[in-house]
Formats: C-alpha cells, sequence, structure tokens
C-alpha cells in the first residue's frame, strides 16, 4: 500500500542524507564549532531502507547530507539504487545535493552509474563573497568547475540553489539571473529558514519572494511558467525566454499543502517535516532484527503522523530538533 499521511498527501519523494560531515562552514548554516554529530548507516543498510520505502511508493530519491560526495562508494551506492524500480515499474528520478566542492571529478562517474541530475548549492557568484559565506577559500572556482562538469556530463537540468540572507547576498539577485543566462543554469532562490545551528534566523533576515521579483523585474521583465502543484519552486524566465529562475519560499508562501516529502537521517532517523520536533527511529528498529514488512508497518505509522504545516513566524514556534546539515537539505 502506499503511503499517504493523514491529510491525503502522498507521500512520493524521499530525502537520503549519508553523511552530516561537512567541508563547507556556511555562515547561516552552522556555527562553525561543531563537526558532525551523528553516525552514517553502511550503503548496504541505507539500501536496504531505500528499497522498502521505493516499495512503499516512493518514486523520487535525492542524496543529501551534510556533504554527499565526502563519502567513499557513493557512485557504487548511486549504481545500486539505479536498479530499484517504482512501484508501477518505473526507474526511480535519482538527483543529490551537493555543494559541488568535489563534483568536477565526480560528475561523469555519478552520471554513468545512473544518477538523473543534481542540484548545486551556491550563495555568491562572486569568488569573495563566496568565500565570507562558506569560509573557505578557494571554493568559487571548484564549484564553478563542478556546475560546468556537470552540465557536460549531462547531469541536466542543473540546478544552483541559492538561499538569501538580508546583508550577506541580497545583492547577488541579479548577478545570479545573468549567471542562469550564460552558464543555462536553473538557479533558484529560497528564502532562509530557521534551520540554522546558531540563532541567526529573524523575519527581517528573510528576503521574500516579492523582493526577489521586485529585484529581477529592475533586470529586465520576467514572466512566469508553468509549474506542478507538488513543486516547490515558482518558476520564472525573462522576457527573451533566456534563463529560468525559481523561487521557493516555504516562510512567505508556504506550500506544506501539497508536501509530497519525507527525510531519512544519517544515522538511519525519519523525519516527517523539517521542522519536526523528534525523530522515528528506524535504523535501532531495523537493527534488533525487524523485517521488512515490520520495517514498512512501522514507516506507515510514522507517515501517518506526518505535521499538517511548519509554524514558521508564529508565535509560540519551537525550533526543530535538529538543524538543517545533521537533517539533510
Ligand atoms: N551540502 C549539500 C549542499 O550544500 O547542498 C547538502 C546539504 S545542505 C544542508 C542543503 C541545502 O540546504 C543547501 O542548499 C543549503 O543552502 C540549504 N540550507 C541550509 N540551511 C538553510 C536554512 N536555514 N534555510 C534554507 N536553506 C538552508
Amino acid at each position: 500500500m502506499r503511503l499517504r499521511d493523514k491529510h491525503g498527501r502522498f507521500i512520493t519523494d524521499l530525502r537520503v542524507s549519508i553523511t552530516d560531515r561537512c567541508n563547507y562552514k556556511c555562515v547561516y548554516c552552522r556555527t562553525g564549532n561543531e563537526g558532525a554529530l551523528y553516525s552514517d548507516l553502511p550503503f548496504s543498510d541505507y539500501l536496504r531502507l531505500v528499497r522498502i520505502f521505493v516499495q512503499l511508493g516512493i518514486e523520487k530519491v535525492r542524496i543529501t547530507g551534510g556533504e554527499p560526495l565526502l563519502r567513499n562508494g557513493l557512485v557504487d551506492f548511486v549504481r545500486e539504487l539505479n536498479r530499484l524500480r517504482t512501484a508501477d515499474g518505473a526507474e526511480l528520478d535519482l538527483a543529490v545535493t551537493t555543494n559541488g566542492h568535489l563534483l568536477a571529478d565526480l560528475a561523469a562517474p555519478l552520471k554513468a552509474a545512473g544518477l538523473r541530475r543534481v542540484t548545486v548549492s551556491m550563495d555568491a557568484v562572486d569568488p569573495v563573497r563566496f568565500a565570507r559565506i562558506t569560509r573557505v577559500g578557494n571554493g568559487f572556482e571548484n564549484v564553478l568547475a563542478g556546475v560546468r562538469a556537470a552540465k557536460r556530463a549531462g547531469l541536466e537540468p542543473v540546478k544552483v540553489n541559492c538561499v538569501l540572507l538580508r546583508g550577506f547576498n541580497e545583492d547577488q539577485i541579479v548577478e545570479f539571473a545573468r549567471f542562469s543566462r550564460e552558464e543555462r543554469v536553473v538557479v533558484r532562490f529560497i528564502e532562509f529558514m530557521p534551520l540554522e545551528e546558531d540563532r541567526v534566523w529573524s523575519p527581517e533576515v528573510v528576503v521574500t519572494m516579492d523582493e526577489i521579483l521586485r529585484e529581477l523585474n529592475s533586470f529586465r521583465p520576467v514572466r512566469e511558467l508553468p509549474h506542478g502543484l507538488s513543486e516547490t519552486a515558482r518558476r520564472y524566465t525573462f522576457d527573451d525566454g533566456l534563463g529560468e529562475i525559481g523561487i521557493i519560499a516555504p516562510v512567505s508562501h508556504p506550500f506544506c499543502g501539497h508536501c509530497s516529502r519525507i527525510r531519512l537521517t544519517s544515522d538511519g532517523k525519519i523525519r516527517t517535516c523539517l521542522f519536526s520536533l523528534f525523530d522515528h527511529d528506524l535504523a535501532t528498529r531495523m537493527y534488533a532484527g525487524d523485517t521488512d514488512a515490520e520495517l514498512a508497518a512501522y514507516i506507515h505509522s510514522v507517515v501517518d503522523v506526518k505535521e499538517a504545516r511548519h509554524h514558521i513566524g508564529e508565535p509560540g514556534f519551537v525550533k526543530p530538533s535538529r538543524s538543517m546539515v545533521h537533517i539533510g537539505g
């Protein structure tokens, strides 16, 4: 039976974190003092769990972290995932989210192993600003090489995700629009959410969708493209059709009603929402000897209690029990 929560949403999209280590220390994500906080599982165990999820109706699997490209054996893991078939017998839609630092060498092997798409996180197109945000020198050149290698390898469409923070990079909006047009990649701006290790978030820091659209329009007139209901991004292009910009606005325009996502953390816990206040411990059940059928029944029971929506910005909002880097974005 397919996964469906009590609000009637079908769950078709699984994010699997394979490590919570990261080689970047982005100022809005990490304190810079914490390393990994949670363990990793062997790939064979993720594979067993993903297989069960896929039997229950998952169609898209996104590998994330921490930084997933730090983990040796990723290419073989993708090859194994690529053998799985959805409940309808189709191939899985397999994607990776990465900071791109190690992508230049891995793009072609990942594509050959069956990866369909890659999303690269990049919060500035200016090398100095990039280093200030990531707290890593020379990262920009590596990431740009990674983006270009992904395009050459055919991991299309290459999406570049940028989190905007007032005072840090909101002046990069137009630069990213140029980048999308010149590099032929989809650039997606994401509103900053209260998911950081530190306490940086406030409503004033969020650069909202309306502001982003105003800034883009000052560069060139934008026009909206059609988007699917469960797609998180509103899609835009410019008057001449060159370039594509997505805006993901979970804060100012929440899309929880169409959420089809569920997450597995690096240590094998299920999270039903980025803003969940607790995890559901799947790995411990697996290691205690549960059968696949028992694990599937547990997954159903967890999906059933998926939160209706997040409460960002509301009085009494409680920060989730894990930050983004330790959940898997
Ligand atoms: N290391 C990989 C990467 O950089 O893409 C995968 C993990 S990273 C946590 C996933 C994404 O979450 C990145 O695009 C990052 O910018 C984004 N992110 C981190 N903290 C965020 C926050 N508080 N609000 C919105 N996005 C956030």
